[in-house]
């Protein structure tokens, strides 16, 4: 009866505020105690908790988090996180086993929540994440991206709970909100892909989740001209995100929200590594695979263009051979994963003109 099984693991609660992180302890108290939101009085509190972070952020928190934490009576245990390197993840997950405590948390923008998602799934411990930047949609995901030299992403839990303080992600640099806007809209291509590899292939489609994936892209699209007008709305963005990583929970895959733009990104952090920020790559990928699927990729350029996220390959410190190399190879990545790439091989010559005639080149 495995047949048309499908599950989801959803966060169970989510926390979004502003000048709240004084709430955190209060916030894991709920989180233990499985009565719900406010019943944190009558709850037990978690049997202590590791937290993940990148010592620059951990600066900006320490005093907030540990107040926090203190008055709710959680012992903690501070990690650094470091690279995402196999090495450096056994150092933290060794750590973490000896802190003996019931909780994991990310606090950071992307590579301590990540770290910090995989662990916890590695050790069998609740995870709950804090992002610190609205960079991507991964604060809500169970998914992890892994940079090797063949980078891709693997299914770990989905965060058990997700809290985030809307001023510290105002206060983290424009550019990586730009960046959480551009994976947001690739969201569009990912649900194309999704719905032509279902046609193609006939694999499972999920259309609440690919709606869901959908929505979060059009509100920046549909809110753009006033984004460029009188800021990027930080909280609409962060829930956009939140819902991208729900809309992931409820397909059982990365599908809603990662298709042959994503490809090309991956492809981008194997030959460039370390330039351009995820969203970013996500971004320009966006623009050209829409004009694949005969989408209207002049919208896409012009929302990108509105929240500030580059929309040319030297915005991003990219030259015409690495984005001509990254289309060519992006499929091969992941082969199984059906996406307009599929479709036809992308030729050097193909790649070249599809990035001059969306001005990505
Ligand atoms: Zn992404």
């Amino acid at each position: 009866m495995t047949g048309n099984m499908h599950t989801m693991e959803l966060p169970r609660l989510i926390e979004i505020g502003e000048k709240n992180l004084d709430g955190f302890g209060r916030f894991l108290c709920s989180l233990a105690g499985g009565g719900g939101y406010g019943a944190a009085d009558a709850a037990k509190r978690p049997d202590g908790i590791s937290l993940v972070s990148g010592s620059n952020v951990r600066r900006i928190v320490k005093k907030t988090v540990e107040g926090s934490l203190e008055s709710a009576g959680i012992a903690y245990v501070w990690h650094k996180a470091g690279k995402n390197s196999p090495d450096s993840l056994d150092r933290v997950r060794a750590e973490i086993e000896e802190d003996g405590t019931g909780m994991v948390a990310g606090i950071g923008g992307g590579r301590s929540v990540d770290t910090a998602k995989m662990i916890s799934f590695g050790i069998r411990k609740p995870f709950v994440s804090v992002p610190t930047a609205a960079s991507h949609d991964g604060m809500a995901s169970p998914f992890v991206s892994i940079k090797s030299d063949r980078p891709h992403s693997i299914v770990a839990s989905a965060p058990l709970g997700v809290f985030v303080d809307i001023s510290i992600i105002k206060s983290a640099p424009p550019g990586l909100l730009a960046s959480g806007c551009g994976d947001l809209i690739a969201n569009i291509i990912a649900v194309r892909d999704w719905q032509l590899g279902h046609r193609r292939t006939d694999e499972y489609y999920g259309r609440y989740a690919a709606d869901l994936a959908t929505m979060s892209a059009m509100m920046v699209i549909e809110n753009s001209a006033e984004f460029a007008e009188k800021g990027t709305d930080a909280r609409l963005i962060v829930e956009g995100l939140i819902s991208a990583g729900v809309a992931s929970c409820i397909a059982g895959s990365s599908r809603p929200c990662s298709g042959s733009e994503h490809l090309f990104s991956h492809a981008l952090d194997a030959i460039a590594p370390g330039v351009g920020l995820h969203g970013e790559k996500c971004g320009i990928g966006s623009i050209m695979m829409a004009k694949l699927h005969g989408q209207d990729w002049r919208r896409i350029a012009r929302a990108l263009r509105d929240v500030g996220a580059p929309t040319t390959a030297e915005q991003v410190g990219l030259d015409a051979d690495r984005i001509v190399k990254a289309l060519c190879m992006a499929q091969g990545l992941r082969p199984e994963r059906y996406t307009i790439l599929s479709e036809s091989e992308m030729t050097p010559r193909r790649a070249l003109s599809l990035a001059k005639s969306t001005g990505v080149i």
